[in-house]
């Protein structure tokens, strides 16, 4: 998915400044952001936000749905740039078909992880396929590369078949890294994990974590206790660092995002589309798309490609994660 905002701030992110050294429990409300369009969707963004900006390398957390997308054309996110980060696109309900400018064109279903390393450039576009379900809802989040790896050439990746973890009424799905010795297959640049705990009704898990490792959880539905702390879907819990397991229990049934990563020790700017390093970059990415080739050409979607927003006049420099 794009970032579509038509005014989007320049945002500095990393550093280990903003990490919590201890086990917390911060509820991150997030904000409303409208995706555009006449019958646009509306997105519970929680990373980047004034409370939080990263979590592990995770640095950009969209929550959105269940939407009835019965007689609608459903997501419509045309042709966008990506730099320096990768994608990850994961389904509750429904199906979104993703193309991209090497060529790939995949449908994801729920229960099936769409990853796109973006590299030095990438360009796509995501929207609901003509015969689609009723019911749209999921995430879309951003990794950010490690400097190492930002110029990676650009790759994408489906993966339908995950490891699952199951214990008595929970399976644990692993999307991205490890968790309890079970190993995605999806590649990562950083150390870091992405799961879905799917809980039955009355269930409670105890799930090993990694005391270095920062941590948060979304509930994707119904009511799951993160900690202690009851969640239903929207908002981002924080859990910090130094725990070495992590409690969910559940009345009624539900479903938790649960992301976490050694923290991000580099410092990011982030604008619209792009992770950088600094203002200038994220400048020649946005001269790049608007009038250069090297974000190359996205076939098969039926419209024009996004526009850069204008550049914001502020200029901000890489700093620590201090407010
Ligand atoms: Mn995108």
């Amino acid at each position: 998915m794009s970032n579509v905002e038509l005014q989007p701030a320049e945002t500095v992110c990393g550093g280990r400044a903003e990490v919590a050294a201890e086990p917390v429990r911060d509820l991150i409300t997030g904000h409303q952001v409208a995706l555009g369009g006449p019958r646009g969707m509306t997105v519970t963004r929680t990373l980047p936000g004034r409370q939080r900006r990263m979590v592990g390398a995770w640095c950009f957390l969209d929550y959105y749905g269940p939407d009835d997308i019965t007689g609608t054309r459903g997501m419509r996110v045309p042709p966008h740039p990506h730099t320096g980060l990768q994608t990850v696109s994961w389904l509750v309900a429904g199906e979104v078909l993703h193309r991209d400018s090497l060529g790939s064109v995949q449908l994801i279903e729920p229960g099936q992880l769409n990853l796109m390393t973006a590299g030095h450039a990438i360009s796509h576009a995501e929207e609901s396929p003509a015969d689609h379900s009723p019911i749209l809802h999921g995430v879309q989040l951003w990794v950010a590369l490690p400097g190492s790896d930002r110029h990676t050439a650009p790759d994408f990746a489906h993966h339908p078949d995950l490891p699952v973890l199951r214990d008595g009424g929970a399976a644990v799905t692993v999307l991205m890294g490890e968790l309890a010795g079970a190993v995605s297959p999806a590649r990562c640049f950083t150390p870091l994990v992405g799961a879905e705990a799917s809980l039955a009704a009355a269930a409670t898990l105890r799930l090993p974590v990694e005391p270095d490792f920062e941590y948060a959880a979304l509930a994707l539905a119904g009511t799951v206790e993160v900690d202690g702390v009851p969640l239903t879907p929207g908002p981002l819990l924080y859990l910090g660092t130094g725990r070495s397991t992590l409690d969910l229990r559940t009345g009624g049934g539900g479903k938790l995002l649960l992301l976490g990563g050694e923290p991000f020790a580099e410092q990011i700017v982030m604008w619209w589309n792009f992770v950088a390093r600094d203002h200038d970059e994220i400048v020649a990415d946005r001269e790049e798309w608007m009038g250069g080739d090297r974000f190359g050409v996205v076939r098969g979607f039926d419209g024009d490609r996004l526009p850069a927003p204008e550049m914001p006049t502020t200029r901000l420099r890489p700093r620590g994660r201090e407010r």
